[in-house]
């Protein structure tokens, strides 16, 4: 016998007086009298019942009154003779299955008000009992219906709480396996952003080698050459300009991670300036409006975030309808936990498909002879917002312009 059932019995045991062995003496003797014609009128009122309807029609009658028999026998055993526990531990084993099979114990509540209902009134009508006697039947009722499904709450709790733990384990096993699994994919994500970094420092210079000779070549020979000639040369010198442009871009995202030594605070109003300084130029040609709000000051890394601003206002200027002004609106608003920052264009839009794609390394959604790009720029944000543990998203109706949010935790001075 299982230590908690021996702790159940004492407990329970404990909480009753001479007074109440009494009157489940007397209610016990009456149920026995009442049983079978009981047992009949339960079976018929709970066969509708939305779950003990269920296990009553899925077990047999002849089991029904077997598991009621033995259930009387061990009462009976337990209130005459003192021999609780084989009475308890079955209790236990029918509340389990209970619970198990989703009856949560409220639903006992009918049973006892059935049968509290079908008792009383057959006391007063088909037996000749004093008025004390029917109390003690009444109260005898209520004790054992008390027994029975403390037995089993308690019984359910323990279950439950050894579930609990059994979870608990798995999922600090799981936190283990995901830590490992973590550390390896940081493992590899510095190996690929070394290699990044390697790959497109040393790739510059044999660029420079190109772009240089066949710039010579034309200028040297240019009088030489045919006008195919010329043509080439131009198409080599604008590719490599271009091979240029991706592997700057490239080594600006493989450096994103080693920024954690520049943060500080920054004055976001200021950064603004400082990236409509850089595109003053651009801005003046395409007659770009620019509309903010008073914008907060941050604790991030400066040019990680001027990155950010000059991407997304970059793209609201690169991506709009032929001959459109553009109109771009940078706003900032306090969550509890982060800076919400949102860049807004009237440009061309972003099918609602796309809108995660295009924070993808090297996805791009135009040809470069409409928009030129490399691709990066959105993915470089993506990574460096979520070096700041914050997120981006956009909002977009395809010809209706689209906004860009994108978030930067507040708390980052604590954890960094
Ligand atoms: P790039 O601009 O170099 O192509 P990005 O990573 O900055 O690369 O953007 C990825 C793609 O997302 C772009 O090719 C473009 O199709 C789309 N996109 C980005 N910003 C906007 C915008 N403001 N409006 C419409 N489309 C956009």
């Amino acid at each position: 016998m299982e230590k908690k059932y021996k702790y159940l019995i004492d407990h329970l045991l404990s909480t009753l007086s001479d007074n109440d062995i009494q009157n489940l003496k007397a209610y016990h003797l009456y149920y026995l009298e009442i049983q079978e014609e009981l047992n009949v009128w339960l079976r018929i009122k709970l066969d509708h019942h939305p779950v003990f309807g269920e296990i009553i029609r899925s077990q047999p009658d002849d089991y029904i009154d077997k598991q009621s028999q033995i259930s009387t026998q061990l009462q009976y055993d337990a209130i005459f003779n003192n021999n609780w526990e084989p009475y308890i531990v079955h209790q236990v084993k029918q509340g389990i299955n209970y619970a198990r099979m989703g009856i949560e114990f409220y639903m006992w509540h009918d049973v006892i008000a059935l049968a509290h209902n079908f008792i009383l009134p057959n006391v007063s009508q088909n037996v000749k009992l004093e008025s004390k006697d029917k109390m003690a039947i009444l109260k005898g009722a209520n004790r054992f219906f008390d027994i029975a499904m403390s037995a089993i709450a308690e019984s359910y709790l323990d279950e439950s709480k050894a579930i609990i733990e059994d979870q608990k384990k798995k999922q600090e096993d799981i936190n283990k396996k995901l830590k490992r699994a973590l550390a390896v994919v940081e493992e590899k994500n510095k190996e690929l952003e070394q290699f990044a970094f390697v790959a497109s420092h040393d790739l510059q210079e044999p660029l420079r080698m190109v772009t240089s000779f066949l710039t010579r070549l034309n200028n040297k020979y240019k009088d030489q050459l045919d006008d195919k000639a010329r043509q080439y040369i131009h198409f080599a010198v604008d590719g490599a300009a271009r091979m240029r442009t991706i592997i700057l871009d490239l080594l600006e995202f493989s450096r994103v991670s080693n920024t954690t030594n520049e943060f500080g605070s920054v004055d976001m109003n200021e950064l603004l300036k400082e990236v409509l300084q850089l595109n003053s130029k651009l801005i003046d040609e395409k007659e770009v409006v620019i509309e903010n709000n008073e914008l907060p000051e941050i604790y991030a890394a400066k040019v990680s975030l001027q990155q950010v601003l000059q991407n997304l206002i970059g793209n609201a200027i690169k991506y709009q309808k032929s001959g459109a002004k553009p109109v771009i609106r940078i706003h900032a608003v306090e969550t509890e936990e982060h800076w919400q920052f949102s860049v807004s264009d009237n440009g061309i839009g972003i099918e609602p498909r796309y809108f995660d794609k295009i924070f993808v390394l090297f996805q791009r959604l135009h040809n470069k002879t409409e928009y030129t790009g490399t691709g990066i720029g959105l993915a470089l944000c993506k990574k460096i917002v979520e070096h700041h543990h914050g997120s981006i998203w956009v909002e977009s109706e395809p010809g209706d312009g689209s906004t860009f949010h994108f978030t930067i935790s507040k708390q980052l001075s604590n954890q960094i």
